[in-house]
């Protein structure tokens, strides 16, 4: 694409970086910026930097947040004693909007995916494991999307701590095998989440 500034060019090649954003579509929104007053500009961009120098994830679960600890580990009515894994802050979004959950999460940052080259080591594993067998959790609810990955991560984790003194579940099939969670509507996720079942039945079928 032929640009008429350097400048423009510039923000371009930066905007389609962005995953679902072409050259065109950066074009398009680089333009529209440039009709607006100057300030929208400046406010994007220091919204931007803000966040991405300022952002936290949480110590305790590893969601994204404002503080150490986010407002749901930091919650007292919320039951500590159950945690539910997810793979993103997305997931935690999800769950939160059914209303159904009041237990607590552990976000794992991903899934094991050999063919995208991301192994256990860098997903948020060991704190799981750990958390677990430091006593105190009652159950372990697996809510990752019912893909290979998703089902390698839930058996590899699975497989620490099933000598541990807990209860393990994963969320019922109401999720469509393949589907990410957080495309799947409140009311079937909630479904899901209530009427879960113990991860060994879930591992014969
Ligand atoms: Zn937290």
């Amino acid at each position: 694409m032929e640009l008429p500034s350097k400048l423009l060019e510039n923000a371009v090649n930066e905007m389609s970086q962005l995953p679902g954003i072409g050259k065109r579509t950066a074009l398009r929104l680089l333009l529209h910026l440039l009709k607006q007053p100057v300030e929208q500009t400046e406010l994007l961009s220091s919204a931007l930097t803000a966040m991405r120098n300022d952002i936290q994830f949480c110590k305790a679960c590893h969601t994204i947040a404002d503080d150490e600890i986010c407002g749901i580990c930091s919650n007292p009515s919320r039951d500590k004693s159950i945690i539910c894994v997810v793979e993103d802050v997305r997931d935690v979004m999800a769950i939160e909007n059914t209303g159904m959950f009041k237990g607590v999460y552990h976000v794992l940052g991903g899934k094991i995916s050999p063919i995208e080259g991301i192994g256990p080591s860098q997903l948020k594993i060991t704190s799981l494991v750990d958390k677990v067998k430091g006593g105190n959790i009652s159950e372990i609810i697996f809510a990752l999307s019912s893909t290979m990955e998703g089902d390698t991560t839930n058996f590899y984790i699975y497989r620490q701590i099933k000598d541990c003194e807990l209860k393990t579940s994963t969320i019922a099939r109401g999720i469509a095998v393949g589907d990410e969670l957080e495309y799947a509507d409140e009311v079937t996720l909630g479904r899901s989440l209530l009427n879960r079942i113990p991860f060994e039945t879930s591992i014969k079928q």
